[in-house]
């Protein structure tokens, strides 16, 4: 018989963003299988995957057409290297991601998460500058939004705003200037100040994800690339979590009709089957590294499985079913109906506020003693009934696949709804199952 999965992960696994002390008492959950918007476990019960497995996955999971294109990719080849050789599916992609991209952005760098896309597009901007040369040389500093998140790589840390992950690597991290999120006054006085040192200003477009699903009003986006353009600085758009449908449009930019210089996908762009990211710039940035071999203008980066041909493979046919399927129209009436489920949340006394923009939603329980961990309360009482939703401190995320059917949002909102009234009927004081709540470090 093979070794059980949950004792081999309590003897050998270190698990992502998970204290692991006290992790062994509650689970391990084991994943086993897929299909469309549900998670199966090893002992074959059934969850909704409410947070698409971590803001990944788009048409739900093991869709036909792209489960083909993986099975065809891999009778081609699984891996071959994008430095010093191509191949087909690489190139197709990039050209159908610039044909769907906001106007102006040309080129397609690839590379394996978000954290490098964002990498990607600091270093590709930085030295942007630095080949420019006189005065611009001197744009070295990046302005960047409090509650941001871009990743965990060094880099990505240094234009990340969230004290709770980011705050231990302040001394390894390059300096930045934080603007408040949504206060297009406050980037104004940044780079009215400093605006001649600044390379890029740095923002996740429409909604901060990590930072507590964030809505920023109307017109900030906009606002915000005209202040570049006033003080010629470049604007990196991470669309990371917001790319392919997730506020409601295929890119979260175009809802201002806003270009940026840089472009940083990745979670959606497989359809959340592959490791795989792109940052996208424009012909501009690109020239200014053209030069011969020994001018060392050579943008010096690459993952050594960046475009993988499998994950191409994916993320080819993750665009083809966009198209086939038609799915940003379809989404539509899907994004009225959770928005209107959504109204009864809101109304709960239990929640403060609810933050939506199109599928990426926040439901805030507002303040509540840490040691209570209520967020995870509500994930655990969510498993109970059925549901895999994943909390940011105490707000709770849905993020549901594009794919989900009506029946199974309606489905989710009311296990959601449910769980939270259950977590905070448990964490009251007098409750039974307020003392035997696991160990907080
Ligand atoms: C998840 C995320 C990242 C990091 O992506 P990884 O693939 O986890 O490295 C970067 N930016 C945003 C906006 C994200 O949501």
């Amino acid at each position: 018989m093979p070794a059980d999965p949950a004792q081999l992960d309590q003897d050998h696994l270190w698990h992502p963003f998970t204290q692991q002390q006290g992790w062994g008492e509650e689970g391990p959950l084991v994943i086993e299988r897929a299909e469309g918007a549900h998670l199966i476990d090893v002992e074959g019960r059934r969850y909704i995957d409410g947070h698409s497995s971590l803001w990944c996955n788009v048409h739900g999971h093991r869709h036909p057409a792209i489960d083909q294109a993986l099975r065809e990719q891999i009778d081609r080849m699984a891996h071959s290297t994008m430095l010093g050789l191509s191949h087909p599916g690489a190139a197709e992609l990039a050209a159908r991601l610039v044909a769907i991209a906001p106007p102006g952005l040309s080129r397609v760098f690839y590379s394996d998460s978000g954290s490098t896309a964002v990498e990607i597009a600091l270093k590709m901007a930085f030295q942007y500058h630095q080949q420019r040369g006189g005065e611009h040389a001197r744009r070295t500093a990046f302005v960047r939004l409090r509650e941001a998140y871009h990743g965990d790589t060094i880099g990505s840390v240094s234009v990340g705003g969230i004290d709770l992950f980011h705050a231990t690597y302040r001394p390894l991290l390059f300096e930045t200037h934080a603007a408040e999120p949504g206060d297009a006054a406050d980037m104004e006085r940044i780079l009215d100040k400093i605006g001649e040192e600044v390379a890029a200003v740095i923002v996740e477009p429409l909604v901060q994800g990590a930072g507590g699903i964030i809505v920023h009003p109307p017109g900030y986006l906009r606002a915000v690339r005209e202040l570049c353009d006033r003080h010629d600085v470049l604007l990196i758009c991470d669309e990371v979590a917001t790319g392919f449908g997730r506020t409601g449009t295929m890119f979260a930019c175009e809802q201002e009709e806003v270009a940026p210089d840089f472009l940083c996908l990745a979670k959606g762009i497989t359809g959340g089957y592959m490791p795989l990211a792109a940052t996208l710039t424009t012909e501009a940035v690109y020239e200014g590294f053209l030069g011969a071999a020994e001018e060392f203008r050579t943008f010096f980066h690459g993952h050594t499985y960046t475009g993988n041909p499998l994950a191409c493979a994916a993320a080819l046919a993750n665009l083809d079913v966009f198209e086939d399927e038609r799915t940003i129209e379809r989404l539509q009436p899907k994004i009225e109906l959770l928005a209107e489920l959504l109204e009864g949340v809101a109304a709960r006394p239990e929640v403060v506020e609810v933050r939506r923009r199109g599928f990426m939603v926040g439901i805030d329980l507002g303040d509540h003693d840490p040691a209570l961990r209520m967020g995870h309360r509500v994930t655990n009482e969510a498993r109970e009934r059925g549901a895999i939703v994943r909390p940011l401190g105490n707000t709770v995320v849905l993020m549901p696949p594009l794919g989900i059917s009506a029946e199974e949002l309606r489905s989710l909102v009311a296990i959601t709804a449910d769980s939270i009234a259950a977590a905070v009927a448990s964490a009251a004081p007098g409750s039974s199952v307020a003392g035997t709540a696991p160990p907080v470090a």
